[in-house]
């Protein structure tokens, strides 16, 4: 454009003003940590709407979590200078999902209040199901067959879609059959699962193109960031919304050869049915264009696909669940005449943290080219440190001091992470800050609400909201104790059959027939008009009023006041929690959706406090200060990518080592512990190949004399080893010499293994490519 840029695009490099400019058309911007892509988003987002381009309600962006999504929200409303009212189209593609499918859960066989289930819920129904065809629920695990499930669903395989060998592998070959039942019974449970906010809007689209148009006309946007670790479902997700192809036939071929295309096959020539090759296609057959019987919308010219993806293939993280990095590989395929821009400048860390970083994904083989620097002066920089300590008690000890030490020299607390590989690691942590008074919030997991306490209550207010939802009832139908034993549950469950009506209703029936004893009759008539009675406050009463209301009535509260365990108060105070925050929420199905979503349970929000999460949920996130603890063979990399043997999951943690490393900006502290207790038993371990893995020009090991317990050089011996051979001395180090075993020799170690060292300098410049993927932008 011409005369001055508005203010929030003064700021941009150029490509990253590129990347905002180019509007129209499919873009793609692949760039490492850190280099602005999620600024570039935002800033796009912020241009369109500042430039009329679109309403809100026109632009769909789709964020890796709902954490994420509400903080792009309030930076557009920054940026624009005024609130934005509704970015209604701004989420995770699980929430966007279902609010699509709240729209038209009818074409899916639901009602619009359909509940989601969680992972627990799932297993119990599967474990129904299982029990149902007569087999052996220890042989035939619930739970795995809930992992195959939802791996079918990343792949967009319904039940008739499956592989035979993957429905031949479980129940005695009856996994499609019993996929199918599955699906079937949450139907009749007017609920789905997570796999289906994504699978019931694909096959909708599919099967009603007039809905698919519908959408095609809305959305003029599309925005998705974090690409590289789509799964095969949401790729299809976004292409049926992105591509528009000129008529419906046009639509089942491409459709029809996207599902053709095997799970994994991302061979270009079936698979890549591009515009123009459905274009062509249709030349081909010569099909009359059909003008008169067209609505205008779709006479018209195909409309331009305005997609722009961003990402980064070395932060592909979440291959164990259905990512496919090839997505990212797929783009210029998928949307010929792609701009697709490159980011080099890291505005994020300094030189040291990026230098460690680079040094240490260069590792890894299967990656694309990409080139980052940072023209940061490093003179004052702290480089990245290394610390060791006895055990994750000491470790978290330390962690603490540091935090400790770091606060009274002025930095917040908001400003620290401590960035774990596996969510036990955080018990320690949670522990020690309890103990010493230190805020903390764990983000991520859904740790809050998957507490008993927290399930029981909820599956109280499921029920009050959609009274369809057996799963809840028969969480809370005998708790607190009513007296109900398993012949009377299995009564219900066959009147409910019977009469084809939800559990509650078949409660109730009971309650009025003679078919039981009088104390369990009492016990189900009570629960009945109890829920009758809620149900019937729902339009006039406060909703998190009447969860409290629920709570004693039930006698809920009372079962946890009586309780003697040292828990209970906790529990309690749970509960009051849990109570106090459905108080921000509108009404009791949007804080029940809210639940169901929430893959970040916040505490401590608005307060100063360190984040604790686990590094897989840290992906886009930046912190001033950030702590890696546990960097020990066995738990990082983990265990069950080392047994895989192969290279891929190896790489995988790699690049979630650089995940870690990249969300620091200034300081970074890495912390391995010489005996861990993983699964109840002590066992001594073995620093991080990861570790080596790094550069020593950016690597400083924390001597002794530390704040953190008085080891003295914990390399040198003292309580962790005996004598100079540190960490290997009488441990097989299964992949050669560390350097974290020769103090004095640290380069030593390393050209015995054959590291090629990179460059060490201030600025660097690591180019690394793999052929076929290098081309001329
Ligand atoms: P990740 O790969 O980790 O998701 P990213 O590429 O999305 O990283 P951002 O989070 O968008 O990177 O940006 C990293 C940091 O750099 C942010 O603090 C951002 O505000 C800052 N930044 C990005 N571009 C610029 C710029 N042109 N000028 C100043 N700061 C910038
Ligand atoms: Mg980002």
């Amino acid at each position: 454009g011409s005369g001055s840029a508005p203010d929030y695009l003064s700021g941009l490099n150029p490509e990253q003003r590129l990347a905002v400019e180019t509007t129209e058309g499919p873009v793609l911007v692949l760039a490492g940590a850190g280099t602005g892509k999620t600024r570039v988003l935002t800033t796009r987002i912020a241009h369109i709407l500042a430039t009329g381009r679109a309403w809100p309600s026109q632009i769909l962006a789709v964020t890796f979590t709902n954490k994420a999504a509400r903080e792009m929200k309030s930076r557009i409303g920054h940026l624009v200078g005024e609130a934005i009212e509704g970015m209604p189209w701004l989420g995770t593609f699980h929430s966007i999902g279902v609010k699509l499918l709240r729209r038209h859960a009818e074409l899916a066989g639901l009602r619009s209040d359909f509940t989601i289930l969680d992972t627990d819920d799932v297993t119990r129904l599967i474990r129904q199901l299982i029990q149902a065809e007569g087999l052996d629920d220890k042989r035939w695990a619930p739970r795995t067959f809930a992992q195959m499930i939802d791996g079918w669903k990343n792949k967009g395989l319904g039940p008739a879609e499956i592989p035979e060998g993957d429905a031949r592998a479980f129940a005695n070959g009856k996994g499609r059959e019993l996929y199918a039942a599955y699906q079937e019974r949450l139907k009749t449970l007017n609920a789905c699962d997570f796999g289906d906010l994504l699978l019931h809007p694909i096959r909708i689209f599919r099967q009603h193109h007039d809905v698919l148009a519908e959408y095609h006309k809305k959305f003029k946007y599309i925005l998705v960031d974090e690409y590289q670790d789509t799964n095969t479902a949401q790729y299809m997700w976004l292409r049926l919304l992105a591509q528009r192809p000129k008529t419906s036939s046009a639509v089942q071929a491409a459709e029809g050869r996207a599902r053709d295309r095997a799970p994994g096959d991302f061979s270009p020539a079936p698979a890549a049915v591009t515009r123009s090759e459905a274009e062509r296609t249709n030349q081909e057959t010569a099909q009359p264009p059909q003008a008169a019987e067209r609505p205008a919308s779709e006479n018209k010219p195909t409309q331009q696909i305005n997609i722009c993806c961003v990402g980064d293939d070395d932060q592909s993280i979440y291959g164990w669940r259905g990512a496919e990095v090839d997505n990212i590989l797929r783009f210029e395929k998928d949307f010929p005449g792609a701009t697709v821009i490159r980011l080099e400048r890291n505005y994020r860390s300094t030189a040291h943290i990026l230098g460690a970083a680079s040094h240490l994904i260069a590792h890894n083989e299967g990656r694309l080219g990409k080139t980052l620097f940072t023209d940061r002066p490093d003179a004052d920089d702290a480089k990245v440190n290394v610390h060791a300590a006895w055990d994750s008690d000491e470790e978290a000890r330390a962690v603490g001091e540091e935090i400790e030490s770091l606060q009274r020299k002025g930095h917040a607390l908001n400003d620290m992470a401590i960035l774990v590989r596996a969510s036990f690691q955080m018990r320690s942590f949670e522990d020690r800050f309890i103990e010493i008074g230190l805020n903390y919030r764990v983000i991520g997991g859904p740790r809050f609400y998957e507490r008993q306490e927290i399930r029981d209550a909820l599956a109280y207010l499921r029920v009050v909201a959609q009274g369809a939802d057996d799963l809840a009832f028969e969480r809370i139908v005998n708790v607190p104790k009513r007296g109900l034993g398993e012949a009377t549950i299995s009564q219900i469950h066959a009147t409910a059959r019977a009469l084809g009506s939800p559990m509650l209703e078949a409660a109730a029936n009971l309650a009025e027939s003679d078919e039981l004893k009088p104390k369990p009759r009492a016990a189900l008539r009570e629960i009945a008009a109890n829920f009758a009675r809620w149900q019937g406050l729902i339009d006039t009463t406060p909703h998190a009023e009447l969860a409290e209301t629920i709570l004693e009535e039930s006698g809920y509260t009372d079962m946890w006041k009586n309780d003697r365990s040292a828990e209970a108060p906790g529990r309690l105070e749970n509960l009051k929690e849990l109570i106090r925050s459905m108080e921000e929420y509108e009404s009791l199905r949007s804080f029940l959706e809210h639940v169901a979503l929430v893959m970040d349970a916040e505490q401590n929000e608005g307060m100063d406090a360190v984040s604790i999460m686990t590094l897989h949920s840290a992906k886009g996130l930046e912190f001033e200060t950030v702590f890696l603890p546990g960097w020990e063979e066995g738990l990082f990399p983990h265990q069950r990518a080392l047994d895989e043997g192969g290279r891929s999951g190896l790489e995988e943690e790699r690049r979630l080592a650089y995940v870690g490393l990249t969300r620091a900006k200034k300081n970074l502290h890495l912390w391995f512990v010489s005996n861990r207790r993983i699964h109840g038993l002590w066992q001594s371990t073995i620093p991080s190949r990861f570790l080596d893995e790094l550069p020593e020009a950016h690597v400083e090991v924390a001597e002794g004399g530390n704040s953190y317990g008085g080891y003295g050089n914990p390399y040198g011996g003292s309580s962790f080893a005996s004598g100079r051979g540190g960490f290997s001395a009488g441990r097989q180090n299964p992949y050669g010499a560390s350097r974290f075993d020769s103090v004095g020799s640290p380069s030593g170690a390393r050209a015995a293994r054959g590291d090629q060292s990179g460059s060490g300098g201030g600025a660097f410049s690591n180019t690394y490519a793999t052929p076929g993927w290098q081309r001329a932008q």
